[in-house]
């Protein structure tokens, strides 16, 4: 392109925004900066958070953020659409590539908009969900009491195995006959097993419901094979896009049912049709098309061998952790895992240990986990009885088996020396405090943030 004076090129505009940050807002920037130095020297074992790369960062922060225009490529409501068009178009080719889906939207904002733009699609005011409660390991837009969810549309929760804490496809069966739920929701937020996508479709069939999987957490283990599939048994896939490991947002992805029809007043009308209907005008607005152009890159980066193999060495250092607290007396939930988090019963490793206090002191060492209440938890969801644990970021930078090794030992060094005061309170040795903080820092310096 020819450039006038005062015009930059493409190359120069973009190699120029981070600095110019710096000298437009000096506190954004240097907030920017004490969050970059963080992530790099504590241990990010958030089963939710994932790292994505540069140059997903670099697409998010593009001029594409600056396009407005509502509807889908080709049929949109705004001049100047020829490139996003494009943009959008690829993105959704290459989500439906790693996921071998027949349809994908990447326009979703968000995983639970996503859940919000199914949900909305296929019940009315009112219709009944059959879905995994929060407190066993769903997620709040699975039809939770203070979500938009719960609140339109009749609930029924399905529950894990009092003792395994395992589904149990049979019982959930047996409750969908009795139940008559027109849509089933299956995945979950905080469950470490395999989850039978098979079955699900077997019950939803069984009843004449349709079948949602959500996979937000297992969706990087699926496009890799490191999960079996969901895409044709579900007739609705979604997720978020940022726990796989790309830029925050939303997806749904749909396979052998996209073009089965439904009816929408008194007309017939492809699934897949209706979800983007109900996408756009029905639950959004304009798309977030850097966000999109993001989604593309990421979905590329998924097909590589690098990523593919990642999933599995993501599995590989869960099974690590879990074996490696175990070992140390730690009620692993379900005894172990097959996926990327470890879920575990710090009520039971102690007198009083709560969820609230095991996080807040491990953070104070420089481990960074969540709390997380357990299937039949006895303590509230502000407090609870565990702890969850992911291992993909900390995967990405390179750790294997014998670092879970050495993590689970730090963690063991923290939750059993710490002085339980109350449900949130705590206390710490400092110098056993100071002593964990620089072995994780040592840690983390040995494997830098990779992109
Ligand atoms: C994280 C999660 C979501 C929410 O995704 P957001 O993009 O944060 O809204 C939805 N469903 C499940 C199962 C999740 O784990």
């Amino acid at each position: 392109m020819e450039l006038f004076p005062g015009q930059l090129s493409a190359q120069a505009f973009g190699k120029d925004i981070f600095s110019t940050l710096k000298d437009n807002d000096s506190r954004v920037y240097e907030l920017i900066t004490k969050e970059y130095e963080r992530l790099q020297s504590s241990l990010q074992l958030i089963a939710a958070e994932n790292q994505c790369s540069r140059a997903v960062l670099a697409a998010l922060g593009s001029v594409i953020q600056n396009k407005t225009t509502e509807g889908f490529p080709g049929a949109r409501y705004h001049g100047g659409c020829e490139i996003v068009d494009e943009v959008e178009r690829l993105a959704a080719a290459r989500a439906r590539e790693a996921f071998g889906a027949k349809y994908a939207n990447v326009q979703p904002h968000s995983g639970t908009g996503a859940n919000q733009i199914i949900l909305t699609a296929i019940l009315g005011r009112g219709d009944k969900v059959l879905s995994l409660g929060l407190d066993q390991g769903g997620h709040l837009s699975h039809g939770a009491k203070v979500s938009f969810s719960g609140k339109f549309f009749d609930i029924e929760n399905y529950y894990v195995d009092k003792e395994t804490f395992l589904l149990d496809y049979d019982a959930i069966g047996r409750q969908a006959r009795e139940v008559k739920p027109k849509l089933i929701i299956c995945g979950a937020s905080a469950y470490s097993r395999t989850i039978d996508f098979k079955k699900f479709r077997e019950i939803a069939d069984s009843v004449g419901a349709y079948l949602l999987a959500d996979i937000s957490h297992i969706a990087g283990l699926m496009m890799a094979g490191a999960h079996p599939s969901c895409v044709d048994y579900a007739h609705f896939t979604t997720t978020s896009t940022y726990k796989p490991g790309g830029p925050r947002g939303g997806l749904i992805v749909m396979g052998k049912d996209y073009e089965s029809k439904i009816k929408v007043g008194g007309r017939d009308i492809a699934l897949w049709e209706h979800i983007e209907k109900t996408t756009f005008p029905g639950m959004q607005g304009t798309p977030y098309l850097n966000n999109v152009a993001a989604k593309a890159v990421f979905f590329k980066e998924t097909l590589s061998d690098e990523y593919r193999a990642r999933q599995f060495k993501i599995i590989d250092n869960a099974k690590a952790l879990a074996g490696g607290l175990a070992g140390l007396g730690y009620d692993v939930v379900t005894g172990g895992t097959d996926n990327h988090m470890v879920l575990v019963n710090v009520g039971n490793l102690r007198e009083g240990l709560t969820g609230l206090a095991g996080q807040k002191c491990l953070e104070e060492c420089g481990i960074i986990v969540n709390m997380n209440r357990l299937p039949y938890d006895k303590k509230s969801a502000a407090i609870t009885s565990g702890v969850r644990l992911g291992t993909p970021i900390v995967t990405k930078n390179g750790m294997g088996p014998v670092e879970m090794g050495s993590i689970s030992a730090l963690i063991d060094v923290v939750l059993k020396e710490v002085k339980v005061k109350s449900d949130s309170e705590y206390e710490i040795d400092k110098s056993l405090r100071d002593e964990v903080r620089v072995k994780v820092k040592q840690l983390c310096g040995r494997f830098p943030m990779r992109y």
